[in-house]
């Protein structure tokens, strides 16, 4: 058999096991437990499955692509986990259960058959594009010196972040987080295949943001208008009052906003060959006028 149609096979296949899967849970299951109990799964498994390889890139200390030279000290690797997962089973849990009945109100179905890829293409795209819109605006209202101050600081502990940081927030911006994400499926009462796609998706996008390395296949280099892990880190590494970039996924509403000035001159520089000194971090804004009142270990996050 050639090697196309191999693949098509395999494809195939796979595509009947997926239907198989979700027939199962489907049968076996309420509606409430998969978009409760299913979704907290699937979102642990892609979070820890795609997030933990890259905290053990920095743990090996592989530098080549890393984008900062600093790298973080295990006692602050080992909280970053302890907080995630004490915050995904007490915040994300429960925000995905209060979600189920609005979502169910709009149209929300777990029967098979599947919807349309062009249905599902159409919707997760809407998704990204409300998502990443709800989080600019948030995000920059987070970065006024009192909400910085008592709850986002807590992300930005992280000024040189590793995958898994990306859900490292305060749990009132988790609560804001969750909100700009199930944003689009509440409004349109998505397929339980959308749902769970989008949620993979966004996780991906997200720690894919936060990874800390800028690699030659990483989906910024070929994806127009997205941003990425170098678009992201450079937030992390400015003061709150200079970063910009405060986009989650696209590059566009910082360009129309002009909250990337800085980032698209310290690029041009570089791109020109200067030598260019690394920001100040934000961990510096922390220990001033900034302080974080949530956490008191910032000074030995980091270490060369
Ligand atoms: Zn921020
Ligand atoms: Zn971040």
């Amino acid at each position: 058999m050639p090697f196309q149609c191999r693949r098509l096979e395999f494809a195939k296949s796979d595509a009947r096991s997926l239907l198989f899967l979700l027939q199962y849970l489907i049968d076996n299951y309420s509606e409430l437990q998969l978009v409760t109990i299913g979704s907290f799964v699937l979102h642990e498994f892609v979070f820890f499955s795609f997030g933990l390889p890259y905290l053990f890139m920095e743990i090996a200390g592989l530098r080549k692509y890393k984008i900062q030279n600093k790298v973080n000290t295990y006692a602050a690797q080992v909280k970053c986990l302890v907080r995630l997962l004490f915050y995904h089973t007490c915040v994300n849990l429960p925000l995905m259960g209060a979600s189920y009945p609005i979502f169910k109100y709009m149209g929300f179905t777990s029967k098979l058959p599947l919807p349309s890829w062009k249905t599902v293409v159409f919707q997760i795209l809407s998704y990204f594009i409300l998502e990443d819109f709800i989080f600019y605006w948030g995000h920059r209202v987070l970065h006024t010196k009192w909400l910085y101050k008592h709850v986002h600081c807590v992300h930005h502990e992280y000024a040189t972040p590793f995958g898994l940081t990306s859900e490292y927030a305060h749990p009132a911006e988790i609560l804001f987080l969750g909100f700009a994400t199930i944003f689009g499926p509440a409004i349109t009462g998505p397929h339980l295949f959308t749902l769970w796609l989008w949620i993979s998706l966004r996780v991906l996008e997200t720690i894919e943001a936060h990874c800390g390395y800028d690699f030659p296949w990483s989906p910024s280099k070929f994806l127009p208008l997205y941003g990425g892990a170098e678009f992201h880190d450079y937030h992390h590494r400015l003061l709150y009052t200079k970063s910009g970039n405060y986009s989650s996924t696209f590059t566009y509403m910082d360009w129309i906003f002009g909250t990337d000035i800085g980032y698209r001159k310290l690029k041009a520089l570089k791109e020109m060959g200067d030598e260019i000194p690394e920001p100040v971090v934000a961990i510096d804004e922390h220990l001033t006028n900034g302080k974080c009142e949530n956490d008191q270990s910032k000074q030995s996050l980091l270490c060369d």
